[in-house]
């Protein structure tokens, strides 16, 4: 029976000797090694109760077996639902909750504190390790392999994944099986995959850049995954003369830039760099050109609608830029409720066959957001330039308006970027008792310098119209992000809010 995410992406496994994963301990997996894992998990899974449409929640360290999970739930026709592996208890017991999973797999350090938040949500708890031993193992091995795939077609779910969620609550994407594998499609073609490659797999596979990008993109061309834990500069340079693509967030290029050991010789065999879910500083872009003589790929997406745009494989990878509309899916910027033109600031909306179909259980947040003819706003606001890149000026929530005029962080943070000494910034509005909010700088020096805000802001002052101007800024030794590298303006918010007051 047709199942059509599974039917691309697994079933090319069977019989397949060469590698799929490599492990940083040497072992190596083959395709059929996986897809044996797979179906086995399947079994254990299905002997657990799972049905398709069944929800399978799993917050556990990446490896093979957790692999094997996501497999499996697509095989059962179940929707798979990975968790950041850093939620707490009670940020696991909303998740559980909203979504109702049939079965949780966790890790079982978290086993005990974790059981009654399961039993709670009616979800039957089993563990999985990182190293991929506990129950959920020892009966995916006792289990009966399941080779045949339950039938979905490409309406039906197969992911839900939370948004990160700084303001308000997580709400959880409904991923359809069309969703992934358009987009994985998409990007295959346009990132010229193929199974000659071998990509450097250091990310997260709790989110979608690592899971569906990173993973979707490898199993359905048939490429070998360097199957890394986490990201550590020293395993990265260690393994990448294997490799022939890194994906990876801007903190990944930016610590490997740090790396002496990162040279033109040991990259001089790459074929790809990618790069995305946080903006990559073109500085950075810059500089790794400079290193390594090899151009980062930028490329911008979201949960709710997987890639949207990418620099061109082929023409100019524009620094600072996240590139076209990838085939197939369409962009607007859109200004007081009408499409505006190049160079205009407005809201990134997006259509096409990646965007998702829906919050679970949220249908007011739903229209709000996915318009009823397709178009999702993103949050995102951006513009595009004469030649058709797409620029992103920043979060919508994240504009700064100060005395009723807005003001575009990004446009700010660029120039304070340019000063000398300036590693980073990041430009917020905190609470002002005039303005309703002020702009203001938090300034990151480079290694060595001393910087003093005041400069900092004086040099500035006569590139920007003066309410555009920070009216103060603090140095700190580095800016807060989470995983994904994302900055986290909630908590600069947060700590500076009081500076007016
Ligand atoms: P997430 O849903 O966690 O993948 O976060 C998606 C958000 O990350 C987008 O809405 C953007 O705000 C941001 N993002 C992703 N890729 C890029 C990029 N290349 N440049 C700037 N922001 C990005």
């Amino acid at each position: 029976m047709a199942n059509h995410l599974f039917d691309a992406l697994f079933a090319p496994l069977a019989g397949r000797g060469g590698d799929l994963l490599i492990l940083p301990d040497g072992r190596r997996l083959s395709g059929d090694t996986v897809l044996r894992q797979v179906a086995r998990m399947a079994g254990a899974l299905r002997g657990l109760g799972v049905v398709k449409g069944d929800r399978i929640a799993v917050q556990v360290g990446k490896s093979p077996e957790a692999l094997a999970c996501y497999g499996a739930a697509v095989a059962l026709g179940a929707v798979f639902l990975p968790l950041n592996t850093a939620y707490t208890a009670e940020e696991i017991g909303y998740f559980l909750g909203d979504a109702t999973p049939k079965v949780f797999v966790c890790d079982g350090a978290k086993a005990a504190v974790l059981a009654p938040v399961a039993a709670r949500s009616g979800a039957r708890l089993v563990v999985l390790n990182a190293d991929g031993s506990g129950e959920l193992a020892d009966l995916a091995a006792g289990a009966a392999e399941i080779a045949v795939a339950e039938a979905c077609g490409p309406e039906d779910l197969a992911a839900i994944l939370y948004t990160s969620g700084t303001t308000g609550r997580s709400k959880g994407a409904m991923l359809t099986h069309r969703n992934l594998l358009s987009n994985a499609e998409v990007l295959v073609r346009e990132w010229r995959f193929t199974a000659e490659d071998v990509l450097l797999h250091a990310l997260p596979i709790f989110h979608t850049h690592g899971l569906f990008v990173a993973s979707n993109v490898a199993l359905l061309s048939g490429a070998a995954m360097i199957w890394l834990p986490g990201f550590e500069a020293g395993a990265v340079l260690r393994l990448l003369p294997q490799a022939t693509v890194m994906m990876g967030v801007p903190t990944f290029y930016t610590r490997l830039l740090e790396e002496p050991g990162l040279t033109r010789d040991l990259v001089g065999h790459m074929r790809l760099f990618v790069s995305g879910s946080a903006p990559l500083l073109a500085e950075t872009h810059e500089a790794w050109a400079g290193r390594t003589g090899h151009r980062i790929l930028e490329r911008y997406g979201m949960t709710e609608t997987n890639m949207n745009t990418s620099n061109p494989y082929a023409g100019e990878r524009r620094a600072g830029t996240v590139g076209f509309p990838l085939p197939g899916v369409e962009v607007r910027i859109v200004a007081e409720g009408r499409a505006v033109g190049p160079e205009e600031v407005g809201m990134i909306e997006v259509r096409g066959p990646n965007v998702f179909v829906g919050y679970w259980q949220m249908p007011e947040k739903t229209r709000e957001e996915l318009r009823a003819d397709g178009w999702f706003i993103t949050g995102d606001l951006g513009k595009r330039d004469a030649d058709g890149y797409v620029h992103i000026v920043g979060r919508a929530k994240d504009l700064v308006i100060t005395g009723g005029y807005n003001v575009y962080p990004k446009e700010v943070e660029l120039l304070l970027d340019e000063v000398p000494g300036v590693a980073e910034s990041a430009v917020i509005g905190v609470p002002h008792p005039d303005f309703g909010e002020a702009v203001f700088a938090v300034l990151v020096p480079q290694k060595g310098a001393a910087l003093e805000p005041g400069a900092a802001l004086a040099a500035v002052a006569d590139r920007l119209a003066r309410f555009k101007q920070p009216k103060a800024a603090v140095v700190v030794e580095s800016l807060p992000r989470n995983t994904m590298g994302k900055v986290q303006k909630n908590l600069l918010r947060e700590a500076y809010k009081g500076w007016f007051a």
